[in-house]
């Protein structure tokens, strides 16, 4: 053999023959899974993973079955903070030893984890937290918010200006949320349209620039509840009138495909997808339980009556905070494969594209059009010997 990877040579020949420019290579594109968690021996023990919990190295060997280059693994610090669980003497200690373990945890994989940190926000030091969070390399780039865990109820209007101030700290602090907004189930707090318009008018205007992911479809889990279609459709018309507030607003899919909770919902949820648009909407797997390994998850979601291409863009998206950190990880991973000569120049260093990804080509390849300024380039370094 020469060196050459025909394979990838081969889905670039596709793409060209397809579209007869350089289109935005989603062929070349890996799975990202925006919706993972980390769990520390004593959080698991408060949560459904256990007192074993779920590492790095667990973590790492499900994704691999699964196919999935990388997660965005959110912190679940808020759990030792639960109002409906017993309190945790000396509570924001636990909470500051979650995240850092979190961070450390990431950070044995730095090209295929990425941290989010976590608090409850309702909590007097939530934005000490957030403030110490944005100091850490591997959780700066965004939060969680569990409104179900922490028992958030934006009808509340003393919670609602502390979640307000806690928006306004993330986008101080340029980071990414990414928001279970749906309300306490279990407590069955008011969810519904007008705590979507709240969500909307109120929260929204406080991180204005900064990606705001909302978890689940705007559900629980599953796409039964009568309540999450009102919520979600807030959103839906927002994006038709072109709401200025929706701009950074990405929604994950995480869940939405638990079975018995969504198949007599089947052509609303495409409907809402559809709507909202793929190019706004993330893969997530989430905790990868017994009961939810992210091979199966990702098989689940497959379940949906959707497009391949529809699935493929959903799980290739790139959400703008991701940016920087895949072009970092890239930059810091071998080649696909090397030149077969020396000689064989490479036209676009790694981090030149305009979104600042990574692609390297030789100079009489082909395919050497300049990239288009939408392009998304997934694919790993690639050098096309001569
Ligand atoms: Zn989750």
């Amino acid at each position: 053999m020469l060196g050459l990877n025909y394979d990838a040579i081969k889905r670039w020949i596709t793409i060209i023959t397809a579209w007869g420019v350089l289109a935005p290579l989603n062929s070349l594109a890996e799975i990202i899974d925006y919706h993972q968690h980390l769990y520390s021996p004593g959080a698991g023990a408060r949560s459904s993973p256990g007192p074993r919990g779920i590492d790095a190295d667990n973590l790492i060997a499900q994704l691999d079955a699964a196919g999935i280059r990388r997660a965005v693994v959110l912190s679940v610090a808020y759990s030792f903070s639960n109002p409906n669980k017993p309190p945790v003497p000396n509570e924001y200690e636990h909470v500051m030893a979650e995240n850092n373990w979190t961070s450390a945890q990431v950070a044995k994989y730095p090209q295929r984890l990425l941290g989010f940190c976590s608090v409850n926000p309702l909590r007097p030091y939530a934005l000490e937290e957030i403030a110490r969070c944005a100091k850490d390399p591997n959780l700066r780039t965004g939060l969680k918010l569990h409104f179900g865990n922490s028992d958030v109820n934006v009808d509340n209007s003393d919670h609602l200006v502390r979640v307000r101030r806690v928006f306004r700290a993330a986008n101080e602090h340029h980071m990414a949320i990414v928001v279970h907004m749906h309300a306490n189930i279990d407590h069955h707090r008011p969810y519904g349209a007008k705590e979507a318009l709240i969500f909307l008018e109120q929260l929204l205007p406080e991180a204005p620039d900064v990606v705001v992911q909302i978890a689940h479809l705007a559900e629980g889990g599953g796409y039964d509840d009568p309540a999450t279609d009102a919520a979600l459709s807030v959103f839906v018309k927002a994006i038709e009138r072109k709401d200025p507030r929706m701009k950074n607003v990405y929604f994950d899919v995480c869940g939405v495909a638990i079975p018995g909770m969504w198949e007599n919902k089947a052509d609303l949820v495409v409907q809402r997808i559809r709507q909202i648009g793929t190019n706004r909407l993330l893969y997530g797997s989430d905790a990868a339980t017994a009961d939810n390994a992210p091979k199966s998850a990702l098989k689940r979601l497959h379940n949906l009556p959707l497009t391949q291409e529809e699935f493929r863009e959903i799980e290739n998206n790139v959400a703008p905070y991701l940016r920087n950190w895949l072009s970092a990880a890239e930059s810091r991973q071998k080649p696909f494969c090397k030149p077969r000569k020396p000689s064989a120049r490479v036209v676009a260093k790694p981090g030149s594209d305009p979104l600042g990804r990574i692609v390297a080509i030789s100079s009489n390849c082909p395919f050497c059009a300049p990239l288009a300024a939408n392009s998304r380039i997934t694919g790993k370094p690639e050098v096309i010997p001569r």
